[in-house]
């Protein structure tokens, strides 16, 4: 664009133009496929890690009203380092920051609630329920999902056949009584893309890793797509593309849970009745 040193390949571009081409893409993004407005109170699920510090920075700059809830899992030795990065961050830039524990509301760590189960399983029930139980009063929640997250998701949900996730709104999760509908801002720039906005800007984040992703199903899909991507670059956008076309965000109707009142598709909802199990007691 202007003949100058390129700080980044496809595209092409000096560190000016580069960072104003993410921050574009976040914008068309958002108003493209109607994910807010500059009247929401937009909460963003953040975590001190490259994706969500980002994902702050560049909507905050954009003037949107944005605020950081935080969730400490309770992982021993991973996650206070990244929540030191997102204090830093939201210090930095004046913007509120709530953070809750599964110690407090859950009732104990995830490391001491795994028992033998797959962690990843266990931590995203607890994380996605006090997510949206926090982000309660805010019109939507962001969550950092990048290109190469979702087109994991697309790899991960046809081979779990779960066809119904991969319909179920890309972009923009359906709309639910009781649920805070989620957004993904980031969801058409690719990892890359932000790791580098994240070192131009010289945003405060972590690059540590959650001592139990390498058990999970997605960190292999990974290995595998970043294999492909390789051979035949492309391959991610088009998993995503596939997605986005297939995708068609229905509203769906889910009760009350008995127990926490949170939106259950019937009965308890799955955080209740994971906690009852490995805790043996309701909230
Ligand atoms: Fe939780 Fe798994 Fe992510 Fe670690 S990798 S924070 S256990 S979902």
């Amino acid at each position: 664009m202007c003949g100058g040193k390129a700080v980044f390949s496809a595209p092409a571009l000096c560190e000016e133009h580069f960072c104003e081409h993410v921050e574009l893409v976040v914008r068309e993004t958002v108003e493209r496929y109607g994910l807010f407005t500059r009247d929401d109170r937009v909460c963003v699920a953040a975590s001190g890690g490259k994706d969500s510090s980002v994902a702050l920075h560049v909507l905050q700059a954009l003037g949107y009203r944005v605020e950081a809830l935080a969730v400490d899992e309770g992982i021993a030795g991973y996650r206070e380092s990244t929540l030191a990065c997102l204090r830093s961050l939201c210090d930095e830039r004046g913007i509120p920051l709530r953070v809750v524990s599964f110690a407090e509301e859950v009732g104990a760590p995830l490391d001491d609630l795994v028992k033998g189960r797959r962690p990843c399983s266990v931590c995203g029930v607890f994380r996605r329920s006090l997510l949206n139980k926090h982000a309660k009063g805010c019109d939507v929640l962001v969550t950092g999902h990048n290109l190469d997250d979702e087109s994991q998701s697309v790899l991960m949900n046809l081979v779990k056949a779960s066809g119904g996730r991969l319909r179920r709104g890309y972009l923009r999760s359906p709309s639910a009584e009781g649920f805070v509908p989620r957004v993904k801002p980031l969801a058409r720039l690719s990892e890359r893309e932000v790791l580098a906005y994240a070192f131009l800007q010289g945003l405060p984040s972590s690059s540590g890793v959650c001592p139990y992703a390498r058990s999970s199903l997605r960190f292999r899909v990974r290995d595998v797509l970043d294999e492909y991507e390789a051979a035949r670059p492309g391959m991610k956008r088009s998993l995503a593309d596939a997605a986005l076309r297939v995708s068609a965000p229905v509203a769906s109707s889910f009760s009350a849970c008995p127990v926490c009142g949170g939106p259950a598709a019937g009965g308890v909802c799955r955080a209740c009745s994971l906690r009852e199990e490995l805790l043996g007691d309701a909230p």
